[in-house]
């Protein structure tokens, strides 16, 4: 097939899901990924005849955008602060609001570059967190912690590609009791509740991972409550405590780091919502 008449075909296709702008990014994407051309090379070289092979690598990757698979499972593959992370669906694809929280992090590193930062991130799913932290700044010793063992295997091969070192504990946080002494605890916890599942794309609903997105209606701040309590203990003085949060549940985390923390700050994200906080500890 000629490749101009198959990109119409393929857009057609999509547009029951997709808004047209959409839908052609997408094209572009599987162009760069099947054929390995840039949008230019889609300009210059043309006409230009398929072949049965990648016709049908075309083929697989619409039908796997017809069933709402996001195209970075579809290639395995997401970026997050300039960095390229493998993703699949045992773990969440990085968010633009985490790459927010993981700047204000780097940002607070810096205000002390000679110390030695030791830092615990909690749920690290695809390693997002840690790995850019980890590869951003020097003077850090990550370790992570999340009771999927499949999601470990995903971090830790974003932490070898990436050429970091960091440890990893695959534990449920729930289960967690004593951990080392650290000078940042950050997480991005499971928040969101199942009365928000209405707000949510079939894309994520059907294809992400429920264990890294959900939690009961009646305890959405189960994780919140539990990693404020460890980190009575594995939290040094002056360290800092950071989560991503559920924007609908700025007010009640505001008030659970108001009773443990001090200076504590609540941020709104890129689109403005309540999306972050950190506090520290007395
Ligand atoms: N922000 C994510 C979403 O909107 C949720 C991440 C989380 O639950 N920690 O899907």
């Amino acid at each position: 097939m000629e490749l101009k008449a198959f990109k119409n075909e393929f857009v057609t296709s999509l547009s029951l899901i997709y808004d047209e702008a959409e839908a052609q990014q997408l094209f572009y994407i599987a162009l760069e990924e099947v054929l390995g051309w840039k949008r230019v090379d889609f300009i210059m070289k043309t006409p230009f005849q398929l072949d049965k092979e990648k016709s049908s690598e075309f083929e697989n990757v619409l039908k796997e955008l017809i069933s709402e698979k996001p195209i970075q499972y579809i290639f395995n593959k997401a970026y997050f602060y300039g960095l390229d992370f493998y993703v699949n669906e045992n773990t969440l694809i990085p968010r633009q609001e985490t790459e927010e929280l993981v700047e204000w992090i780097l940002n607070t590193i810096a205000e002390n570059p000679s110390k030695t930062w030791r830092i615990l991130d909690i749920g690290t799913g695809s390693g997002c967190i840690p790995i850019t932290i980890a590869k951003m700044a020097k003077n850090v010793e990550v370790t992570t912690l999340d009771i999927s063992e499949k999601a470990i295997e995903v971090a830790k091969k974003n932490a070898q590609d990436l050429g970091v070192s960091i440890s990893f504990i695959n534990q449920s946080i729930l289960e967690t009791e004593v951990l080392d002494l650290y000078d940042i605890i950050v997480s991005n916890p499971p928040y969101v509740r199942n009365l928000e599942k209405v707000e949510i794309k079939n894309n994520v609903l059907i294809h992400e991972p429920h264990l890294a997105l959900f939690v009961e209606d009646d305890d959405p701040l189960i994780f919140y409550r539990k990693i404020v309590s460890l980190a009575e203990n594995s939290l040094k003085s002056n360290g800092y405590l950071f989560f991503e949060i559920n924007q609908y549940l700025g007010k009640e985390t505001l008030d659970l780091f108001n009773k443990h923390f001090t200076n504590v700050e609540l941020r709104k994200d890129f689109v403005g919502n309540d999306r972050m906080i950190r506090g520290m500890k007395v």
